[in-house]
């Protein structure tokens, strides 16, 4: 891995030492050096920077000022920094480890305690960066239809949950659009259920496409798909059911469908932000809505108010 080493310290001499030491590249194949804290910060920002060692006495921009700097920034507040501290300061060694430094190496250092120092913190920012990574692919994992890809129905009503509350403290409207494919059953018959996935995955597609970023499509059942729409009104998404509706129709299939066309109903309801609405309230009326456009014979697009 292309490792980076940053360097603070405003001793030329320290500097060289210590990227001395680390110039056989086994740790780190990029070594950037700094003179003061600002220097320092500037190196930091432009570059990917995996540990830094930095000087705490410095003219201009101290080590704990530099510290303080790392902390306000939630991107680089994970950095491990390590300090170069003198013998006898121990207050100094305290504050800097209360502001967020890993460790520290007083001096003057004796370069294999240093390689082993920055050795073990290296492998723990590794670990960490590790576990960042399993629990982010967890968290998705249970947020995420493994088919589709959409949003999985318990994210669509954590999500709905507090989009509804912001409406409520804002008095802007959210609409909610329930989707279900007409006839999907054929699909599987006719085709097998592996072709049924591939139409579901083609349509899923479809209507991610066609949102903002801020709306989400969820999928709440097998063949039945919930958009969420905040800051839309009834008669805005009521247009946005009516052009997805017509995506659909006109969307082209794979073979063995290549012939075959498939369309959607949609029940469309939205909810003011004037009074405490509810996400059963709201789910309900979109279903009354998608119930009518099923019986009105498929393939169309059905709204519902809803009355406090
Ligand atoms: P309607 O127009 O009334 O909605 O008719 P429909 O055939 O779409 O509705 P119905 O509820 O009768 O059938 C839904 C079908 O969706 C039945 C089920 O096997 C199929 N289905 C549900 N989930 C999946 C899935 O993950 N993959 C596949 N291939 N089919 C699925
Ligand atoms: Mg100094
Ligand atoms: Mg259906
Ligand atoms: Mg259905």
């Amino acid at each position: 891995m292309n490792r980076t080493l940053l360097i603070i310290d405003d001793s030329k001499a320290i500097r060289s030492q210590v990227a001395q030491i680390f110039s056989d590249g086994k740790l780190f194949v990029n070594i950037l050096q700094a003179a003061d804290g600002i220097e320092g910060f500037k190196l930091l920002v432009n570059n990917q920077v995996d540990l830094i060692l930095c000087d705490i006495e410095m003219p201009g921009m101290d080590g704990l000022k530099f510290l303080a700097m790392l902390q306000s920034r939630e991107d680089l507040r994970e950095k491990p920094v390590i300090m170069l501290t003198s013998h006898d300061d121990l207050d100094t060694k305290v504050k800097g480890l209360e502001s967020g430094a890993s460790d520290y190496i007083t001096k003057p250092f004796e370069p294999s305690e240093m390689v082993a120092r920055v050795r073990i913190h290296m492998q723990l920012k590794t670990l960490q960066d590790e576990l960042r990574r399993s629990n982010q692919l967890l968290l998705e994992l249970a947020q995420t239809d493994p088919l589709t890809h959409l949003c999985n129905r318990r994210y669509l009503y954590e999500k709905l949950a507090v989009e509804l509350n912001r409406c409520y403290r804002s008095t802007s409207p959210i609409s909610l659009i329930m989707a279900d494919i007409d006839h999907f059953k054929r699909v599987n018959d006719q085709y097998g259920h592996q072709v049924g996935d591939e139409v579901l995955v083609k349509i899923s597609d479809l209507l991610q496409e066609k949102l903002r970023t801020y709306d989400l499509a969820a999928r709440y059942g097998g063949e039945e798909f919930c958009l969420v729409l905040p800051e839309t009104d009834l008669h805005a998404a009521r247009n946005i059911a009516e052009r997805i509706r017509q995506r659909v129709e006109s969307l082209s299939l794979a073979p063995p469908m290549e012939r075959d066309k498939m369309t959607m109903s949609f029940g469309v309801a939205a909810y003011d932000g004037t009074h405490d609405g509810t996400i059963d309230e709201l789910i309900r009326a979109a279903d009354d809505a998608l119930y009518e456009a099923k019986n009105g014979g498929r393939n169309q697009v059905k709204t519902k108010e809803i009355t406090p």
